[in-house]
């Protein structure tokens, strides 16, 4: 896979990317205070979006909720492409934060055809059909297109994503916002692969959470646990503790410091930092 190379010529070689506050009925007026007042606004999403249009092929967001999400899917890259869409959306999600007894549905606990997910969103018992799996802080997950998924109440956690806004909603608990059941059913699958793809809290530090065909996401505690193989490819540094910094910039925990290919960055001493790129690891 050839990566891009998305940074211009005449940018510095890393950008401590600006957060963009997006407000959502769901949201929080009080997030944590290293992201910024919210100004009573109830915020949802934090969105780091690389400045002037540049567009990028993944993409960071910090989620915060007070309420449930709706239930929804993605369709994958081969599926958004038929309906006219440049990429499709898996994404990952570390959890910074969790409420007593909080979930993400992830999957059904039925095997059911397209028929009968269409009906179970259609009447609502979608939502006793979840897989409600009880998370917490340090939590890894990932969720590829095709996953039927719900965020709760009460998560404070980081996505790290393609960088495609195609969301279809199978359920919204009565809420008026639209459904989009005809074509999020077609791209719906019933299982997810917990074994595999949901990874509890503990366990080392230095450790690779996702090695997937369209993101990889690494923990480190200093440069000699990053794989090599990141190096050579635009890198998303987001510190979880202490902070990290590239060509003189330097973001602390809360932000986001996106690295040029080759371009070397310093994971700060006593720091614990998430690290993604394009691509599985080796490639
Ligand atoms: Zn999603």
């Amino acid at each position: 896979m050839g990566h891009s190379t998305f940074i211009m010529a005449d940018r510095p070689k890393s950008i401590a990317l600006e957060p963009r506050l997006i407000e959502k009925p769901w949201g929080r007026t009080q997030i944590p205070r290293m992201f910024g007042p919210t100004e009573g606004q109830r915020i949802g999403e934090l969105w780091f979006e690389q400045p002037d249009g540049h567009s990028s092929p993944l993409l960071v967001k910090y989620i915060f909720t007070s309420e449930r999400l709706s239930i929804q899917v993605h369709p994958d890259d081969r599926q958004a492409r038929e309906r006219g869409l440049p990429a499709g959306k898996s994404e990952c999600w570390y959890v910074l934060d969790a409420d007593e007894g909080a979930t993400l549905g992830l999957g059904l606990t039925a095997d059911l055809s397209a028929d009968e997910i269409h009906s179970v969103a259609l009447d609502g018992s979608i939502e006793r059909l979840m897989h409600w799996r009880p998370v917490a802080a340090g939590d890894f997950i990932y969720v590829p297109a095709g996953t039927i998924h719900a965020i709760v109440a009460g998560i404070e956690l980081l996505e790290f994503q393609q960088n495609s806004d195609v969301t279809y909603r199978l359920y919204d608990y009565g809420r008026p916002r639209e459904l989009h059941l005809e074509e999020g059913v077609a791209v719906s699958l019933s299982s997810y692969d917990a074994s595999s793809h949901f990874r509890p809290a503990g366990g080392p530090v230095n450790t690779v959470l996702a090695n997937t065909p369209h993101f990889s996401l690494v923990r480190a505690n200093s440069n000699d646990a990053i794989p090599v193989s990141l190096s050579a490819r635009p890198r998303w540094a987001m510190p979880l503790h202490g902070s990290v910094s590239g060509d003189g910039r330097s973001v602390d925990a809360g932000g986001c410091l996106l690295v040029e290919a080759g371009e070397p960055l310093t994971v700060s001493e006593s720091s614990v930092v998430l690290i993604g790129a394009e691509g599985p690891l080796d490639s």
